[in-house]
Order: structure tokens, then sequence, then C-alpha cells
């Protein structure tokens, strides 16, 4: 298959890749050719054309953190992380233990996920195995490129929701048995303790076992919440800081994915870097639990790894377009913050400059560069696949790349229904203007997903 379209593409940070009158070669679920279509097409003289002007091609995106589960209790607002888990969160869950509202949840979850554009999710589910199973068969039967991984809880949750720590370990390893791998490695196994506070020490041990034994991902929550923070200190007395507690369960290596960490240490961060973890930001869900904002553009000049994720239910939609415009804006509100406290600041009477200076460093007052779309549609595509270790593979439009993509119409965002010629106001107006119909075909190795009618 050669496809005739515009193609745009990040494939570092800070670099956007456009070509205007574009070719892609498909072939056995990989890109094969991909550049201006006269070179490609000279390339590839017996290949029929798919002309899909005037759309444009983009890798597909990398939903990096998200509660299948949530879907139905999504945009609950009105409360901070802990009370929303009881009040909003543990019901939805619980309800998990019908198979079929578990199945039928997943089949629109995914629909509803491919349809704005998320060709790879990494996904919680509860702590039921049946469930998560049927959500495995979804996901295999849809085509979706997916990470999941059976919520581990034996501790601090409603009866409902808690497992005894030999049934937790024992059902996700049977769990990761049968998905680790399959499809040639388009469904993947996450062991996953949900967060510090409900996981004894013996559960995230043995997950943090059972992923090395397996090769399989791990995924947890990190420094999301002030209260949660105070939380894991109490339960945690002999941890040096919250990442800690994982460090000593061995749940920390470069298959590791930590959702938030918003409130981290020096120490912890330098741990993280070393031992190769990521974390995902999802900054919609931060502002909506009220849980803080995200130093996103200091931490990625320090090294670590992050990628992009919406958090469903946290996050009010499951649409990444939607969630690379929100990184954009709290990067915005986080700057300016800083600016009109820094000029406070300036303003009191009675203490020294230096005083100042101390006051400024310990609210991490210094003004950081902002999040631009193009380096949010970077954390969203290949960034995210990085965090996967598929970074040589996944989220670009490069021959050997997987043919990972989407078909968009990005007349849909522009005010009067145009093309801009500028690349990058483009892909500003797709974050920040995101239509729910700007998605046209989503294909995951080259087998089309989706296809809106
Ligand atoms: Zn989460």
């Amino acid at each position: 298959m050669l496809i005739r379209a515009s193609l745009l593409s990040a494939p570092a940070l800070q670099e956007l890749h456009f070509e205007a009158d574009g070719g892609l070669v498909v072939e056995g679920g990989f890109i094969s050719d991909a550049g201006a279509f006269g070179a490609v097409a000279s390339r590839h003289p017996g290949l029929a054309v798919e002309d899909l002007r005037p759309f444009w091609i983009l890798p597909g995106l990398v939903d990096l953190h998200a509660h299948l589960p949530q879907y139905e209790a999504v945009a609950a607002d009105g409360l901070e992380l802990l009370p929303w888990l009881e009040r909003h969160i543990f019901p939805a869950e619980a309800r998990f233990a019908d198979l079929a509202h578990a199945s039928a949840t997943a089949r629109s979850y995914l629909q509803d996920a491919l349809s704005l554009g998320t060709t790879t999710a990494v996904l919680y589910t509860t702590i039921h195995a049946d469930a998560t199973d049927a959500i495995f068969r979804e996901a295999e039967a849809c085509g979706i490129r997916a990470v999941i991984g059976k919520t581990m809880m034996d501790r601090n949750a409603p009866e409902a929701l808690l497992e005894d720590t030999a049934t937790s370990l024992r059902t996700s390893e049977e769990l990761c048995r049968t998905w680790h791998g399959r499809d040639g490695g388009r469904l993947q196994y996450a062991f996953t303790p949900r967060f510090a506070p409900s996981c004894s020490r013996e559960l995230m041990t043995g997950a943090g076992r059972l992923a090395r034994d397996y090769g399989a991902f791990i995924q947890t929550h990190l420094a999301e919440n002030l209260q949660e923070l105070a939380w894991v200190h109490r339960l945690f007395p002999e941890a040096d800081h919250y990442a800690d507690v994982y460090r000593r369960a061995d749940l920390l290596g470069a298959r590791t994915l930590l959702g938030h960490g918003i409130h981290l240490l020096p120490p912890e961060r330098t741990l993280l870097r070393e031992l190769g973890c990521s974390l995902v930001h999802c900054p919609s869900s931060n502002a909506f639990l009220q849980s803080g904002t995200m130093p996103l553009s200091a931490w990625l000049e320090e090294g670590l790894s992050v990628g992009l994720g919406t958090d469903v239910g946290a996050g009010p939609s499951l649409s990444m377009f939607r969630e690379m415009g929100e990184a954009c804006t709290a990067s915005k509100l986080r700057r300016a913050s800083q600016q009109v406290q820094t000029a406070r600041l300036g303003r009191v009477a009675g203490i020294t400059d230096e005083q100042k200076h101390q006051i400024a460093e310990a609210l991490d007052l210094e003004p950081q560069p902002t999040l631009d779309a193009a380096g949010a549609f970077y954390l969203a595509t290949r960034g995210g696949a990085r965090a996967l270790g598929l970074g040589d593979r996944l989220g670009a439009l490069e021959a050997g790349f997987e043919a990972d993509f989407l078909v968009v119409d990005v007349r849909l965002s522009d005010p009067f229904g145009r093309i801009s010629p500028n690349p990058a106001q483009a892909l500003s107006r797709l974050v920040y203007r995101s239509d729910p119909r700007l998605v046209q075909q989503a294909y995951v190795r080259g087998r089309r997903c989706f296809h809106r009618d």
C-alpha cells in the first residue's frame, strides 16, 4: 500500500518533520518507505496509490496511563485524590466483578480511544482477574496496541476491592503468562500495584520479582497528591522518600511507568533517572483533582524520561490531542504563577535580597520554558514510545517503524475549514482546538482499526 498525504511527525522534542506532499509505503505491518511522494513513488513503481489528500498522516498516539474501569465515573468533580477514590472510583471498580459489564465497558472504551487517535494504550484494570482477561480479549479483537495490568491491592481499600497477597500475585502471574507478548508483542502485561498505600511490602516485592522473571512492565502511581505523600510517609517510615518505597521493593527499572510524580524531591529524580524509569505526566487529571503541576520543562532538561497520559477517569477525556493541549496550558499557568509570585516577593519589605533568594529557591520560582504543541506532540508519540522502550520502532513515520498511524482532517481545527500552510500552526490548532471528529482512520501495524463513516 502506498498512501499519498501530508506527513507530520516529531522525531525529537524540538523537531517537527513535515512533508506537504508525502508518500508512505506500508508492508507487513511496517512502514517500509516514507518521504516526498515523487521520490517514494519512483522507488515503488508497481504499487497502487491510495490518495488521501487533503488528509494528513500522523504517528498514532500513545496514552501511557489510564484506568479503563473508571470510564463510567469520568468527570466526577469536586474532590481531591483520596476522597475521590472512596466516593466515585472504588464503587465503579467494584462493578467490574460483573464480567458482562467489564466487557461492554472495554469495548466502548477501546473504540472511543481509537476514534480519538490512541493506537497504544497503557491501562490499569481492577483487582478482578476475569475482568482483566476480558479486557485483554477486547483489546486483542479490536487491534489496538496495549499494555494492561490487573490492579493489585491487599490493604487500605474497601472490602470488595481487597485481595489476599498470595492470590493477587498468583492471578497476576497467570494473566501475564497468558497475555504478555501476545500477537507478536502487540499486547503486553504490566504488574500493577495500585500505589504504595494500598499495597503491602510483600505484594510490591512479589510484583517486582514477577515483572523481572517475565520481562513485563510495572506500572504504579507516585507522588501525585500532598495528602497521599503524608500517608505514604506514615505507612513507610523506613523509606527515605516516596520513590524509595518502590526502590526497596525492587519495582524501579527501565520498564517501570510511574503515573504523575509531580511532587518529587531532587534525590527521587536522580534515582529515577539512574534506574531508567519513566514518569507519566497527566496534566488534565492533575488539574481536575487539584493535585498540582509538574515542572515538566525542568525535568525534561534534567534528562528524566516523560510521556503523557489521560488518566481517565480523573482525566475527563480519552483524547490525547486534548491532553497535549492541557500539557501546554499547564506549563504556561505554572510559568505565569511563578512570575506573579516572584513579583510579589520582590515587593515584600523587611527581608534581605539573600532571604528573598532563599525563599524563591524553596518555592521553586525560577521560571521554566513552556511546552509548545510540537513538544507535546513528541511526548504523545515518540516520547511515549521511548518510555515503553520502543523508541526505535514506534512513534515516527520512518522506514523500519511499525505502521501505527492516523489519518486526520486538519481542516476541522481551523476556524475557516482551511489548511494552514504552516505545519507548526496547524499542529497548534490540532492540540488547542481538538475536534472529536479529527481522526478519520487509525491504523495499528498496518491494520485499520478505526474508520469514520
Ligand atoms: Zn491513575
